[in-house]
């Protein structure tokens, strides 16, 4: 096939297929390593994706979704089954914290201090404790967000303090690297991260956060137990 072949039948795949797939993956990759794939949930990464779309991984059976504009979930969240599961795992601006909390059972990029204690207060209002994951930025790139790994430790003890926040474990977007064995010591830091952490906070941490369509399957080999996967779901993104 020529790269116009191959690109035409990505498209021509259905969403259905690309379920398929995606899942199988995902269980082979935990094979390998001797992991239960029950542990391991793929959340749908459903930015720029019409509800149509998303209709398509219901009818599938899959319910987990992640977005990453506030505007855009609200948009789209109350047109689709209540039974739905939502992840916000988009950049957090601290003055939408109020409308995501309402909105999403997960938030997976809490970053700081501030926004800990922002989340805290706006589901204290809503009487919930927010479940949350901490974004780490692995490899220190200026274009990502995340707090820094030497952060983390504090920010697991300050959340602990607070009432309504529940601190699940750790999120990253790694680096991309076309030679996924380059981005595998990225997903094993995070790991050991998060081990250390434990270790120091006495927190249990049950989740990673980590891997998207291009290195899914690396990330599970190294202890994912969330997987972020979009274009491996919905086709290639197309520009609005
Ligand atoms: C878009 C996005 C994903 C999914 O990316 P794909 O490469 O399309 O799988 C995962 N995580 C975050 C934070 C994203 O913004």
């Amino acid at each position: 096939m020529n790269d116009a072949q191959r690109s035409d039948a990505e498209l021509a795949k259905t969403i259905y297929n690309r379920y398929e797939s995606t899942k199988n993956k995902m269980a082979h990759a935990a094979k390998k390593v001797g992991r239960d794939i029950s542990q391991i949930q793929l959340i749908a990464a459903s930015k720029v994706q019409n509800p149509e779309s998303l209709r398509e991984l219901i009818d599938a059976g899959h319910t987990v979704f992640g977005e990453n504009r506030f505007q855009e979930g609200r948009a789209k969240i109350p047109l689709l089954p209540s039974l739905c599961v939502w992840h916000f795992i988009g950049g957090l601006q601290r003055n939408k914290v109020k409308d995501i909390v309402k909105l999403f059972e997960w938030i997976h990029s809490v970053d700081s201090q501030l926004l800990l204690d922002e989340v805290d207060k706006r589901a204290a209002t809503i009487g919930k404790i927010q479940k949350i994951l901490l974004e780490v930025n692995i490899a220190d790139e200026a274009s990502k967000h995340g707090a820094s790994p030497y952060e983390v430790k504090n920010l697991v003890i300050h959340a602990n303090q607070l009432a309504n926040v529940e601190v699940n474990g750790l999120m990253t977007v790694a680096p991309f690297y076309d030679d996924l064995e380059e981005v595998r010591p990225f997903f094993k830091q995070l790991a050991d991260l998060k081990k250390e952490v434990e270790l120091e906070t006495g927190s249990i941490l049950p989740h990673l956060s980590m891997g998207m369509t291009h290195d899914f399957e690396i990330a599970i080999e190294e202890g994912a137990t969330m997987v972020r996967v979009g274009t491996g779901l919905f086709g290639p993104r197309r520009a609005k």
